[in-house]
């Protein structure tokens, strides 16, 4: 019997903890937000965790209302992280701790180059038309031979031998060799730390055990795999995640509509369900299932069902949702969230015509100018359909609809839909005929709500006012 010993630690698949990691230096866009609902949901889903990590490193792009946006967006999406939020600028003196520590271990060590030897090496692989890598002399030199009080970096002592194989969970096995990496930078000659330090460092001190991100990092991964190896450190498990395209293929940006996720609230007026669910279709499948409730989401998520291949973003499909979410959506919380847009002041009357107003919308704008036609003043504004449709003899068969209406006792569908019937056979026409012109004369359009709900949601004393307004006398 032979044991295989792996020489690489791995953490006890006890605890799943896994992290969002923003750069703060604009707003949380699609992709971002995917990541954080992906590794959110994984967590979720296992029981674990789910940590937030500013990474603030970058002082001169990084701004407080960047990082307001980011946890205002994840509010909204009801991602919440487990803790505080960590922010990783105020780590520097760990992360300059850890890189210390592996100079004296023999893991990295004081590279005291100069501006032309780099200067050097540069132009020899521009000659040879080859990758720049770094080949300090350093590396193995003897530290008694170092310049007294020169400037130095400190550099990962990278294994340059054999190759690095990352089991992706969902790129799958990639290998690179480890010739084709050089000894990155640990710490600067200022002493602070890089990014690819950084990150390591704090997600071992946070106890990540899943790294879900986009594969645009999927080469830093190779980068920061050593430095775990050389603190003997439990390795992650790594997933990266497709990139977002736009409906032509490219790569997402702002030529596609908004990447920004306020502009989907604040300007497109998408529900918050809606824009999860559709974050979580896009690259991520459960057979055919399309509309997926965060708790279904949550039971059902795994790496497994993350795509390969980028996903496209489809504005249409996002409203389609949205609508769905809208009508399933409570209707004193949707009246609330459409006042401010139209400037209503009733909730109550908001409320009480949301059942017939939501059956149509496909984000909250059209629900509000839906809605419009409930606050409208005497005599109202009509558009070209409506002027249209009061043409002719309207004005007539207004005066009769006036006088049969003003009739109904008890001002109820059941009501009032027989005193329009009642007219229209009078004059032997169609109810429809006899419903356009009343319509464009309660609401001053050619579409809304049925015009039986119209009439209730108005009231008596309103609808005959706006009827006298457009009749004949
Ligand atoms: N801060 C990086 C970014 O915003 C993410 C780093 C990571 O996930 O490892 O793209």
């Amino acid at each position: 019997m032979s044991a295989t010993i792996d020489r690489h630690a791995h953490h006890q698949p006890t605890e799943v903890v896994t992290r969002f990691a923003p750069s703060p230096t604009g707003y949380l866009h699609l992709g971002g937000a995917r990541t954080a609902l992906f590794n959110w949901l994984y967590a979720r889903h296992h029981g674990g965790r789910f940590l937030l990590r500013i990474e603030d490193t970058d002082r001169a792009r990084s701004t407080q209302p960047a990082i307001d946006a980011i946890l205002g967006g994840l509010r909204w999406l009801g991602i919440d992280w487990d803790g505080d939020a960590v922010f990783q600028f105020a780590r520097a003196d760990r992360h300059a701790e850890v890189a210390h520590q592996m100079v004296a271990t023999g893991h990295a060590y004081r590279c005291y180059m100069t501006a032309d030897e780099i200067a050097a090496q540069r132009a020899a692989a521009q000659a040879a038309k080859t990758p720049l890598r770094i080949r300090s002399p350093w590396r193995d030199a003897d530290p008694a031979t170092a310049p007294a009080d020169a400037p130095f970096v400190v550099r990962l002592k990278a294994p340059r031998d054999g190759a690095t194989t990352i089991e992706d969970r969902v790129q799958g096995s990639v290998t690179v060799q480890n010739a084709e990496l050089d000894d990155l930078i640990l710490l600067r000659s200022d002493g602070t730390p890089t990014y690819m330090l950084a990150v390591v460092v704090d997600d071992h001190d946070m106890g990540v055990t899943h790294v879900i991100r986009g594969d645009d990092h999927l080469n830093n991964a190779f980068r920061q795999l050593p430095i775990y190896r050389a603190n003997g450190w439990p390795e992650p498990i790594y997933a990266h995640i497709p990139l977002i395209h736009g409906t032509d293929g490219a790569k997402l940006s702002k030529r596609h509509g908004a990447v920004g996720i306020e502009a989907y609230r604040d300007e497109l007026g998408i529900l918050p369900e809606a824009f999860d669910n559709y974050l979580l279709r896009l690259g991520w499948g459960h057979g055919d299932d399309e509309i997926i409730s965060r708790d279904q989401a949550t039971e059902w998520f795994d790496l497994g069902g993350v795509g390969k291949s980028p996903s496209r973003f489809d504005l249409k499909k996002l409203e389609n949702l949205n609508g769905h979410y809208i009508r399933a959506a409570d209707d004193a919380r949707l009246a609330a969230l459409i006042a401010p847009i139209g400037g209503y002041d009733d909730i109550d009357l908001l409320t009480r015509a949301m059942p017939v107003l939501k059956a149509r919308a496909a984000n909250l704008n059209e629900l509000s100018e839906g809605a419009r036609f409930l606050f409208a003043q005497r005599p109202l504004d009509l558009d070209q359909a409506a002027s249209d449709l009061l043409a002719g003899d309207a004005p007539t068969l207004l005066a009769a609809l006036h006088a049969a209406l003003d009739a109904v006792q008890q001002w109820d569908q059941e009501a009032t839909e027989a005193a329009v019937r009642q007219v229209a056979e009078a004059r032997g026409v169609k109810l429809g005929q006899v419903a356009q012109p009343l319509r464009a004369a309660l609401t001053g359009r050619k579409t809304s709500p049925g015009i039986f709900d119209v009439l209730a949601l108005l009231g008596k004393e309103e609808s005959l006012g706006r009827i006298a307004d457009r009749m004949a006398v």
